[in-house]
């Protein structure tokens, strides 16, 4: 009898050369799972650190065929693949992870609205509209959205004046797509309930967490979510596992949520890979968001989502409007101020407004978590003196 069984691992291949990717390549060393990359240019931010890559445009079908050949799994570090590529890649006998018929909710805010509505999932109330007379129908102030392609903030307008209108319509003709309207909700605060799904339909769910947007863009996670009525951290993860067993999400799902003045949730928006809110998993719990990830899209066991300390809090490093942030240059002042500080470079260039990376800081004390995370990233954004200083 001869044995069938191998020591060596299926390789994964991974559409987009973003941070996320780099940040699987972490848990996938660990795991001895290679990474094959399909980047979007050279030297992006996942290229500089998984070598089997290929450097090509993950709208073209000859291209994903070409980064899949001789893997059996793909997953993403972003939702922007067309969707009939991926029933194509799926023919091919492609696992595609999340699949085609659950990344489409996260490309799509008029078709999550419309699934989530039919899962009796709680969501601000919405319509898609063509007018400004469906605008003033649906009823002001609102929020519009282009139903594809916004993120970190573009694509969205608040809308008090029917006048304001006319820029999301203009923006969505040029697109292409539609706009969907939604009430404008008085939210408390952010919340996200992040998922890891795996086709075998086992799922971990992380603690709930409470995240603050500036202009659009993330700036900052607390883990847990502080002060939360128990009964909405749980309605809110029942939520986040609903949708991703009826929607057959495989890797991780992060569920954005508005949690209302009035004590509500509703889900503002789906993310269907690694997310931002789940980026203080790294450091604070004992299984990462990417590692899950990994193991979801490969069907593993899950690993534990528990967080390892009472707190953990992540801000995110952005370029500032001026050329006064310091990275590597910075680390000297960082490490030795906060020994048990956690910092998270992507390798890419500072720029007014981009993420360029993230640091941690966990402990039993939220205020002094707080402190040292935020203290931290301003000093590597540049905010508080120069590097001389
Ligand atoms: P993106 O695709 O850019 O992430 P989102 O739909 O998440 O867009 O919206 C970005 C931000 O705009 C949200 O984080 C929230 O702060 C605000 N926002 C979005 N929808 C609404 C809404 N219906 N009511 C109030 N604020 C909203």
């Amino acid at each position: 009898m001869s044995s069938t069984g191998s020591h060596r691992a299926p390789t994964l291949a991974v559409i987009g050369g973003g941070q996320l990717a780099r940040m699987m390549a972490q848990p996938a060393i660990a795991l001895g799972l290679p990474l094959r990359l399909l980047a979007e240019a050279e030297g992006v931010s996942a290229a500089q650190v998984i070598p089997d890559q290929l450097v090509g445009d993950h709208t073209d079908l000859d291209t994903l065929r070409a980064v899949t050949a001789g893997t059996s799994v793909v997953t993403f570090d972003h939702e922007h693949v067309p969707i009939a590529h991926l029933h194509a890649l799926v023919a091919d006998g492609i696992a595609v992870r999340p699949g085609p018929d659950a990344l489409v909710h996260a490309q799509d805010k008029a078709v999550m609205r419309r699934r989530l509505a039919e899962l009796d999932v709680p969501c601000p109330r919405n319509a898609v509209v063509t007018t400004a007379a469906d605008v003033e129908e649906f009823g002001l102030p609102c929020v519009l959205k282009t139903t594809r392609g916004g993120y970190d903030g573009k694509g969205v307008w608040v809308v008090r004046a029917i006048d304001e209108a006319q820029a999301a319509f203009d923006a969505a003709a040029a697109a292409g797509v539609e706009v969907l309207a939604e009430e404008l909700v008085d939210f408390r605060r952010e919340l996200s309930a992040l998922v890891a799904r795996s086709p075998s339909g086992q799922a971990a769910a992380y603690p709930v967490v409470a995240s603050t947007q500036l202009d659009g863009i993330c700036h900052e996670v607390v883990a847990p979510a502080p002060d939360l009525a128990p009964a909405l951290a749980g309605e809110a993860q029942e939520i986040a596992l609903r949708i991703a067993g009826a929607l057959d999400v495989t890797g991780i799902l992060a569920v954005e949520l508005f949690e209302t003045a009035d004590g509500r949730i509703l889900v503002n928006e789906l993310a269907m890979r690694p997310h931002n809110t789940g980026h203080w998993s790294q450091d604070g719990a004992v299984t990462s968001q990417f590692e899950n990830h990994l193991r979801a899209v490969m069907d593993l066991p899950l690993g534990s989502p528990a967080p390892r300390e009472r707190w953990t809090v992540m801000v995110n490093i952005l370029g500032g409007p001026t050329d006064t942030g310091r990275l590597y240059d910075g680390l000297p002042h960082a490490m030795a101020r906060d020994p048990r500080l956690r910092v998270h470079f992507y390798g890419k260039d500072l720029r007014p407004g981009r993420k360029v990376g993230h640091v941690n800081a966990y402990g039993d004390d939220l205020e002094d978590c707080l402190e040292r995370a935020r203290h931290a990233a301003a000093w590597f954004r540049g905010d508080l003196g120069n590097v001389s200083a």
